[in-house]
């Protein structure tokens, strides 16, 4: 696994990836709200409780990406070529702009 993947999975776990009310917490910002839904941004809200972000299908369209790159990396395995693994990803910054990337499945962004 990426050192990154990694990172950010044992900071969810211990709840140390900077949600609102974690940089409230740390004094680097004043306002633990969530700007989907005015709800307190946790950890555990950003990754799976925002009821904006549900019904959204912002997390369906995450699990769908993340099934996505495992196809992809299991055809690349197999000698296959995935049609994901020519697409780019397109990622929406919190004030709204789209970026598209393209997205390596064997590698860590
Ligand atoms: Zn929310």
């Amino acid at each position: 696994m990426a050192p990154l993947r990694i990172s950010f999975l044992i900071r969810s776990v211990y709840d140390l990836l900077p949600s609102n009310a974690n940089l409230v917490r740390w004094g680097k910002k004043d306002d633990p709200t969530c700007p989907l839904c005015q709800g307190r941004q946790t950890t555990e809200h950003v990754l799976s409780s925002c009821k904006v972000a549900l019904s959204q299908g912002r997390y369906t369209w995450r699990h769908n990406r993340v099934l996505q790159e495992l196809a992809s990396v299991i055809s690349t395995a197999k000698g296959e070529i995935h049609p994901s693994s020519t697409s780019s990803t397109v990622f929406t910054t919190e004030g709204g702009v789209k970026m598209a990337r393209r997205v390596d499945p064997n590698k860590h962004p």
